[in-house]
């Protein structure tokens, strides 16, 4: 039986996630050997779910390069875990590391007190966490999925911050990770830009709410980004990202520094807004 092109059952795949950063051909860049911090985050503090690896992990060391500290949620890639905070503290910044199920409110919670107690604050917070399961035919999106991909890529929105909320002052940011098929959709990933559209409505709604408050939140829109999410949920990857005006898939060094600009007052009247980081796809909003 050809096993190269089998299209793995949901079960299959469910056991595969999350995909793991260190066994990555070719690696991703994280982080431009040429960019230079300017301390821009400087005594900050960050706290990034899906930090361990792709582009939660470049936003931290981007973060630490510009001298913040950073605690990074993951589900269970220690190894990856641990190599971000080493990348971390070669940065000379601390990074505090928290493995736990994110579909588990509890467990938002008690992440987030993690972080209270080890840096006293958190003045930057970025949703980014996601799971996606494709599917040819919509018929084969199962109950289970459709779920799975709603607890794992909305709900912690909710819970995490909520739970970060109070601890979050004037001039403090949050960015969330959206996706390009939030705004063009994708005919295999339905229920997974479903909830990508609605992490749009999410940050446009909240970004409303907290200007009062004076905390911005906006979000990134990234297009094929060369990370592990790729590697686990695809079969076939050699076209990954060759339909867009560049022709190639991105770099997660290439998202980080977004997420760089609009934590920082460098993005200081700007809310409820996206960066599309997507090779050139034209898109609305
Ligand atoms: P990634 O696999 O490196 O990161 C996703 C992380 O989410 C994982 O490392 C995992 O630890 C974490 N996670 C998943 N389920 C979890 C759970 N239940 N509890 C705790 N943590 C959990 O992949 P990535 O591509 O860097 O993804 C980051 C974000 O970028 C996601 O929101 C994804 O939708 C978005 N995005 C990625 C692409 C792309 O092409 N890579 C394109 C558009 C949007
Ligand atoms: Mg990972």
């Amino acid at each position: 039986m050809d096993t190269k092109n089998k299209k793995k059952t949901f079960s299959e795949q469910k056991q595969n996630l999350p995909g793991n950063e260190h066994k990555m051909n070719p690696e991703p860049e994280i982080i431009r050997e040429n960019y230079v911090g300017s301390g821009k985050l400087l005594g900050k503090v960050a706290f990034i779910t899906g930090g361990d690896s792709g582009i939660g992990r470049s936003a931290a060391v981007h973060f630490a390069r510009e001298g913040a500290d950073v605690a990074i949620v993951y589900l269970n890639e220690d190894k990856d875990a641990l190599e971000t905070k080493a990348m971390i503290e070669k940065e000379g910044r601390q990074c505090l590391i928290i493995s736990g199920d994110l579909k588990d409110e509890k467990f938002c919670k008690a992440a987030i007190k993690k972080c209270q107690s080890h840096f006293k604050k958190i003045n930057i917070l970025v949703n980014n966490a996601a799971v996606q399961f494709p599917q040819k035919e919509f018929e084969k999106v199962t109950t289970a999925q459709l779920h799975k991909t709603f607890e794992t890529n909305i709900y912690p929105y909710f819970y995490i911050t909520k739970a970060a909320l109070p601890l979050l002052n004037e001039g403090d940011t949050i960015i969330n990770t959206s996706s390009v098929t939030a705004y063009r959709g994708s005919e295999h990933l339905v229920d997974y830009s479903s909830t990508k559209g609605a992490i749009v409505s999410f940050t446009r709604s909240l970004s409303t709410m907290l200007a009062k408050r004076k905390i911005r939140v906006n979000g990134v829109a990234p297009g094929p980004i060369w990370t592990p999410l790729i590697v686990a949920s695809f079969d076939t990857l050699s076209d990954f990202g060759k339909d867009n005006p560049m022709e190639r898939a991105g770099q997660p060094s290439e998202v980080g520094p977004a997420y760089v600009f609009l934590a920082s007052e460098d993005s200081s009247y700007i809310t409820g807004q996206f960066i599309h980081i997507n090779g050139g796809e034209l898109v609305n909003g």
